[in-house]
Formats: C-alpha cells, sequence, structure tokens
C-alpha cells in the first residue's frame, strides 16, 4: 500500500532517532560517571529504611552530566520502593518558595485550593500528606543557587528540620555550578543541611568521545557518520571546558546540515562549518574583543551571577546607565541595550526566560542569567 505521509524521499538518510540528540533525552548509560552515580545512591539509601539520607550539594560546570545523574538516580529510586516520593525541581523555572512547594503538592497529588494558599500552609500540607501516606521525600533542587536570595533560602532550613519539627523525613539533593553562594549562606541554614559535596569534574576529550559514539549510535543511521566526525565533535565539547552538551550539540548541528543537503553521511566539512560558526558566536566571549557596552553588560551580569541574583531586562537597563553615568558617560536608549542582550542571548551567553512583570507596559519581563 501506498504510503500517505512519507515518501522515502522525505526519510531522513542521516537520522535514525534524531530526539536521541535532543538535550531532553535521558541516555539509558551514563558514561564515565558510575563513581558519582554510585555516590548519589548511597548517600539516598537510608531513604529505604525510613532513616534521613545525607542531603547533597553536587556541583560542577555546565554539561558535566550533574542533572542526569540525579535524575537517573532518583528514577530508580521511586522505582524500587513507591514509598520514598522523588521529585525534581528546576529552580530556575521554579525560582520562589512558592513555586517549588506547588510543584512538589502537585507531584505528591495534594490539591490547593484556587485562591491560593501562604507559604506556610502548603508546606504544612505537604507534611501531613506524606505523614499520611508514610513517606519519605527526596527532593532535587537544580540550580538551587537561584534560591539564595531575598529569603528564598528559608525553603532548604524548613525542608532540612522537617525530621526534627513534624517527623517527616526529607533529603536534599542541590545542585549547582556555583558552589561558592553556599559558603555565604546563613550558619543556622548550613549548619541544619550539612550538605556533603559532590564535584563533577569536566568531561575529557576521551571521555566525551565515548558519550558521543554511544549517543551517535543511538541517533544516526549505522555508516552515516566516521569516527573523525564523532572526534571532532568531542573535541569541541573539550575546547568549551569539557561540555559535553556543546559536543552532542555539535553532532546534532552537522547531522542536521548534512540531512538538509539530502546527504546520506555526515562529513567532516559539515562539522567544521558548525565549529566556525559557532567560533564567531563565542568570539563575543573573548572580552579582549568586546566593545565597551559589551563589557559593561558582561560585568552587570558577572556581579549579578556572583550574588547569585537574576536580573530582569529592567533592573538591566538601569543599572547599565547608573555604570555609564559613574564613569562620565551619556546615556543610551533601552533599544540599544536590549540589541546588546540580544547579542548575548544569540552568543549562547546567556538565557533569558520570560516571566510576569505587572510593572511594564506588557506585563512581561525578561529574567536574565549568564550561562556560564
Ligand atoms: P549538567 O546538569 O551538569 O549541566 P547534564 O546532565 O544536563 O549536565 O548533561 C548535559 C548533556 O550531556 C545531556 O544531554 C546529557 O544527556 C549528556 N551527558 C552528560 N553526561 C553524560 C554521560 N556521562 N553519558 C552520556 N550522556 C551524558
Ligand atoms: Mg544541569
Amino acid at each position: 500500500m501506498a504510503r500517505l505521509f512519507s515518501t522515502s524521499a522525505d526519510e531522513s538518510r542521516v537520522f535514525k532517532n534524531q530526539s536521541a540528540l535532543m538535550p531532553s533525552f535521558a541516555p539509558s548509560a551514563l558514561l564515565h560517571r558510575e563513581a558519582q552515580i554510585l555516590e548519589i545512591a548511597s548517600a539516598l539509601k537510608p531513604a529505604l529504611s525510613k532513616a534521613r539520607p545525607q542531603n547533597l550539594l553536587i556541583h560542577g560546570p555546565t554539561g558535566t552530566g550533574k542533572t542526569s545523574c540525579a535524575r537517573h538516580v532518583i528514577s530508580q529510586l521511586s522505582e524500587y520502593d513507591a514509598k520514598v516520593a522523588c521529585i525534581y525541581v528546576n529552580c530556575w523555572e521554579n525560582p520562589s518558595r512558592q513555586s517549588i512547594l506547588s510543584v512538589i503538592a502537585q507531584k505528591l497529588k495534594e490539591a490547593l485550593p484556587r485562591r491560593g494558599l501562604a507559604d506556610d500552609e502548603i508546606f504544612g500540607r505537604l507534611i501531613e500528606r506524606l505523614k499520611y501516606e508514610k513517606k519519605t521525600l527526596v527532593l532535587v533542587l537544580d540550580e538551587v543557587d537561584r534560591l539564595m536570595h531575598q529569603g528564598e533560602s528559608e525553603l532548604l532550613y524548613g525542608l532540612a528540620r522537617a525530621q526534627e519539627n513534624h517527623g517527616v523525613v526529607i533529603g536534599i539533593i542541590g545542585i549547582t555550578n556555583v558552589p561558592e553562594i553556599f559558603y555565604s549562606l546563613d550558619e543556622r541554614i548550613r549548619s541544619s543541611i550539612r550538605f556533603k559535596e559532590i564535584a563533577f569534574e569536566k568531561y575529557s576529550p576521551l571521555q566525551l568521545k565515548d558519550i558521543l559514539r554511544e549517543r551517535a549510535r543511538d541517533s544516526l543511521i549505522p555508516g552515516s557518520y566516521s569516527d573523525e566526525v564523532i572526534a571532532l565533535c568531542a573535541a569541541q565539547g573539550a575546547r568549551n571546558n569539557g561540555d559535553a552538551r556543546i559536543a552532542i550539540d555539535a553532532l546534532l548541528q552537522s547531522a542536521l546540515k548534512a540531512d538538509a543537503m539530502g546527504k546520506n553521511r555526515v562529513e567532516i566539512s559539515d562539522v567544521r562549518l558548525v565549529i566556525e560558526r559557532s567560533a564567531d558566536a563565542s568570539l563575543m566571549k573573548n572580552a579582549n574583543l568586546m566593545g565597551e557596552n559589551e563589557l559593561l553588560l558582561m560585568n552587570i551580569l558577572k556581579d549579578a551571577r556572583d550574588l547569585g541574583k537574576t536580573l530582569t531586562s529592567g533592573e538591566i537597563y538601569s543599572q547599565f546607565n547608573a555604570r555609564r553615568a559613574k564613569a562620565g558617560k551619556a546615556a543610551i536608549s533601552e533599544r540599544q541595550i536590549l540589541n546588546y542582550i540580544q547579542m548575548f542571548e544569540a552568543a549562547r551567553m546567556i538565557s533569558a526566560q520570560l516571566a510576569d512583570d505587572p510593572n511594564s507596559k506588557s506585563g512581561k519581563t525578561k529574567l536574565i542569567k549568564l550561562i556560564r
């Protein structure tokens, strides 16, 4: 019978499963992280006997597998024992105590009234729910540095004291690439959490090659790529601070390029083009090549990162011109500043997330932070 929605010409001769190269893909094997995975698992093991897990702070540069490893361990743990509720929350997406507690409520199927509840009330309900179901909670707070300001870190205190105060066992796994921030945390909070640190080092070029080879096997048609292609993409990740995400993305972009041209092989030249293009984008990363306004923006963002803060576009505008004024320079327009922000975004130096803002004309603002 004729195929209604696809002809052989439509079919990729490169991709077998493109989604295996996407950031959301959970690989079945996490190579070169056996030790860290075991360490996380053994810290959580007490939860199986209703004892308190060791709280963890997982840290290391971007793309070193922190999120993947933590998710891998909790998914096995919750499969193994339904009495351990394992919940993953990204604090970048849920930057307040209230939104984190709401996510937990939702995952525990605790319905909250539409009129909304105060944080403490939600917390109380969660505790009751866990008690009633005789459950232990393991909570992964990814990008937890996002909570280190405006009193949001109180949440950590409440969670860490849940056993003493309410007889409910809660284990916390924080993940961050700016662990320094925790040294400035309130002593009272720090001593109640007592994080054990697990460091994720950047991947070596050989490790990246292994990771890519495995990923290519899942995503590309056999024979459509060579080991040289893998090596070049791995080298791109290695040059960028041993970042597996960048290596995988280089392979994806190269394969997309080959596929778009209808080829049946990813060639070295495809990878080279992809790498050149990203070199253009990352030129901006080299401060020597930056203009004064780019440098100014960079400094504003760095200072914010060091304080564990995220800035709205409005905050950037006002800091920008305040700093220019200090240097005796005239203000520039918001439109111009926005251009610089967009340039940084295109070069993937920052991530910008849309959020509600009752104070702005459009009712929306962007929350902006440096990626690295
Ligand atoms: P981090 O949280 O440290 O920034 P991630 O866990 O998000 O890093 O990993 C980035 C990307 O690299 C993801 O696509 C992930 O699947 C992949 N990755 C990281 N480490 C490994 C590994 N050891 N084996 C296979 N894939 C990995
Ligand atoms: Mg991560």
